[in-house]
Parts: C-alpha cells; structure tokens; sequence
C-alpha cells in the first residue's frame, strides 16, 4: 500500500526499537521503503537489516501475517555531512557495495550550503563533523553520479540551499551524456517551483515530506501542490524529519542526538495529509505513488 521513498531503518539510534518499528510498519500497511546509508560507517548497518527478519515472527497466524510482507531496498552513499570525514577507500567501499547488491540504489549523496552558512556551530546533528566546503562536496557528489551513471542505478539526492549549482551540475552532466540513466529522487525537495520543470526535465522525482505540514512551510506545501503527479513520492527520512504532532501518530522514545525522532510508520500519515493539500482522492494518489515508485526504483 505505502511505499516510502527515503528514510534511514538502519540508523543506530532505531536499533534497540526495530522489533516494534516493524510490527508499526506492518500495522501501518507500509509494504516497501528505500533504506540509505550515509557514510562508510552504516553502510554495513545497511546491507545487514536486508537479511534480518521483516518481521517478528511470534505472530503465528494472526492478521499481520496477511500483509504483504515489507520490502527494502538498500541505498549507500556519502551524504555530504559525512563528505569531510570520509577515508581514503571510501569509494572503493561503496563501489564493493554496489557489485554486492544488483538492487542497491546509490545515495543519500548531494550538495549542502546550509551546514556551511546557516547551520549553529553547537548543533548535535553535526557534532564531530569536518564540514566540506562546497566545491569537495561537489566533487564528491559527482564522482558518485558517476558510479550510478555506470551502474544504471537510481539516485537519491539531498540539497539544502544550493539548488541552483545542482541544476547546473546535473544539466552540465545531461549534456555530456554522463546523467544516472534511471533518474533521481530529490528527497524533501525545497527548492522553487519554477525549478520544478527544469529539474524534472532531466529526470527528477520528488518526495514530500510531513515536516513540511509545520505552518511555517506554507511555500513547501504549494511547492508540492504544483509537483507534476508522475514524478510525486511521499518519504518518511525516519528517524529525522518528524511532522507536526498532528500527522506523526507513530513515536519513538528521545535520545541525546535525536531528542525528536520521526516513527518511519508516520508515512501512512504523511500519504493523507498529500492527498488533502493536492485534494485528490487518497486512492488516487497511492496508486500514482506505487507506480511513480515502480517506475524510479524497480
Ligand atoms: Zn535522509
């Protein structure tokens, strides 16, 4: 039924929790989600949570093992909060990754110019971290394009501030024949809506996220309203990311880094607060998301 777009289950804060998480999941009728590592240190968290039970499987015959059973797909790539921190065989490591699983997509990767100008010097989420400047996070961004490109895998792509040197990268890339064939998911999309046509010209898709429903995002939320429908996708980011009260029935207890983590089953929620700010019918729109889906991860 609900398939989301981007989140991090392997994420180490999630683990003492996974047994609920994925009985929530099931409950919640989500039946697949693209998993993404962000750095060499979780991509092993990754591949692991693909051979770890779905599911718990004291439920014998109860309802719950009527669902469809839930279906990841791994993504590895270094985010570019992790690029300044990354080791010299960083990208031999990922390549590895990629031979190992025909099904793995590459990403999280991108461009931030947030971290660099607006993020606090003190913020948890950054603590330790070698922030990049921008032209070696881009280096680091296309070098991985260019792994896709060769692999013909989809590509999952985060930008925070810097939309306008992404659709110059990319466009510099489609010129030269050199663009992932597949296309790629701009996950929690925050650029313009004037870049929509552009972006999806080269073969963009988009994912909203519920955080998006705080009031403060009124321009994100008619962003979203202007998403052409064949390249609309719904995400959790779980365990970031977390909505407003309102639309995150699902809760996870806080930790010192995350002291708001975001419930991946929340997506369920995030999928009808979509539907009400596009006013389509729920139905209509979960059948354009799967196919949307279908058409970028396979
Ligand atoms: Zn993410």
């Amino acid at each position: 039924m609900y398939f989301d777009a981007h989140n991090h289950l392997a994420a180490a804060s999630l683990a003492p929790c996974r047994a609920q998480i994925f009985a929530d999941l099931a409950a919640a009728g989500i039946t697949r989600a693209i998993v993404n590592g962000t750095e060499e240190s979780d991509w092993p968290a990754v591949a692991q949570l693909l051979v770890a039970p779905a599911r718990p499987q004291s439920d014998g015959g109860s309802a719950l093992n009527l669902r469809p059973p839930l279906i990841l797909t791994p993504s590895y790539g270094l985010h570019p909060w992790d690029v300044g921190n990354r080791s010299p065989l960083w990208l031999e490591t990922l390549r590895t990754y990629l031979i190992a699983d025909p099904r793995a997509a590459v990403g999280e990767i991108g461009v931030d110019r947030w971290m660099l100008d607006r993020a606090r010097p003190d913020d948890p989420r950054l603590a330790g971290l070698r922030r990049a400047p921008l032209e070696e996070q881009l280096a680091v961004f296309t070098t991985q394009l260019a792994l896709a490109h060769e692999f013909a895998r989809p590509v999952t792509i985060h930008c925070i501030d810097a939309f306008g040197l992404l659709l110059e990268t990319l466009q510099s890339l489609h010129a030269a024949n050199r663009l992932p064939p597949r296309g790629f998911l701009l996950h929690a999309y925050s650029g313009s809506a004037e870049m929509i046509a552009p972006f999806a010209a080269l073969g963009a898709y988009f994912s909203f996220n519920a955080a998006y429903l705080a009031p403060r995002h009124t321009r994100l939320r008619e962003v979203f309203q202007r998403i052409p429908a064949a390249r609309l996708l719904v995400e959790t980011d779980a365990p970031a990311m977390l909505a407003p009260p309102a639309h995150a029935p699902f809760s996870l207890p806080p930790s010192p880094e995350n002291p708001s983590p975001n419930h991946p089953a929340n997506l369920a929620a995030a999928y009808a607060a979509l539907a009400e700010l596009r006013r389509v019918p729920l139905a209509a729109l979960t059948a354009q998301i799967e196919e949307n889906f279908h058409r970028l991860f396979g």
